[in-house]
């Protein structure tokens, strides 16, 4: 099994006994559990401590946003009444600074909570967290498992948008997570460049990669390469003469990588579609070369602006 760590935004550590050691499946869900009440960092760890108590969450956070490790993450701890979710997930216990019937939590323990995620998924490879409402989904709830309130109304109203800021954080500013992409290696000096989708074209290196004044429309076509700097390249129509930076980042080709082939392309492309949505679906994949991945899940103002985008180009060809 994988190198197991801990987060190092944990302030406190208080390992409790009640847990299995080790876990006997990877990291690749997390559940968010309330505390049921205003409990201090301290005495949450003294009371999961306990061998009495016969319950722990991996990590704890009070509701002056600090973390207590304390169950480790290479351990399952015993929170979500479901040994099976429990083995595969980080669990969290939030303090509550209100009680029934929302049992809110402070905007210090919810900003502490979205850090740890991110922190839990790049340690642990979860590329983004997934959250259907159904206990398949990497992010889940302790009512999926039992007849309890937990995680309470206000958290569980907030789960989607814990999905959508977690991901944000985790996706890298200039690559799609839903759109095929390329590894981008510098081109050479006088190299020619294809661009393959019109990009905004702009004075400095730092500008390009900060989509930041734009000063015109550099076509999709050949260009010689003048300069580059980390993914900025400075293309030009005439060789060996400064032209435009671009973020080369953004120089994703239409023709998205060949797929290792399926048994059925079709059932693969519309595993998880929707029947009334699966026409569109694979018009989609055609038409706006979508990688035909994670139907149900959200999508980010990036990915939005590059369907437009492709959209545009594909009506005014
Ligand atoms: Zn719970």
């Amino acid at each position: 099994m994988s190198n197991f760590t801990n987060s190092p935004l944990a302030v406190l550590t208080r390992l409790s006994p009640n847990r299995n050691s080790p876990r006997n499946q990877p990291i690749t869900k997390i559940t968010i559990h309330h505390t049921a009440g205003n409990i201090g960092l301290e005495a949450l760890g003294d009371w999961l401590s306990r061998p009495t108590t016969q319950a722990s969450y991996n990590y704890g956070i009070s509701t002056d946003g600090r973390i207590g490790l304390f169950v480790e993450e290479r351990n399952r701890s015993w929170a979500s009444s479901s040994g099976a979710n429990d083995h595969q997930a980080i669990t969290i216990g939030v303090a509550n600074n209100r009680g029934a019937p929302d049992w809110s939590v402070s905007d210090a323990a919810f900003a502490s909570l979205l850090e740890l995620c991110v922190c839990i998924c790049r340690r642990n490879g979860i590329v983004e967290l997934v959250y259907n409402g159904t206990p398949a989904g990497s992010l889940t709830r302790h009512n999926f498992f039992s007849a309890t309130n937990c995680p309470a109304p206000f958290l569980q109203s907030r789960f989607p948008e814990i999905m959508r800021r977690v991901n944000e954080m985790l996706a890298p500013a200039s690559t799609p997570a839903n759109i095929p992409s390329q590894t981008i290696t510098p081109p050479a000096a006088g190299a020619l460049y294809n661009l393959h989708v019109p990009l905004s074209g702009f004075t400095t290196a730092a500008d390009a990669l900060a989509n930041r004044n734009p000063r015109n429309t550099q076509e999709a076509g050949e260009y010689f390469v003048f300069n580059t700097s980390g993914q900025a390249v400075n293309i030009t129509n005439v060789k060996g003469r400064a032209g435009s930076w671009i973020n080369g980042a953004l120089n994703v080709s239409p023709v998205p990588a060949t797929p290792t082939p399926p048994t059925s392309p079709e059932n693969a492309a519309l595993t998880g579609v929707a029947d009334w949505a699966a026409d569109a679906w694979l018009w989609a994949m055609e038409a706006l070369q979508m990688d035909g991945t994670r139907p149900t899940a959200q999508i980010t103002r990036q990915e939005v602006m590059t369907l437009l985008h492709r959209l545009f180009n594909l009506l005014n060809r």
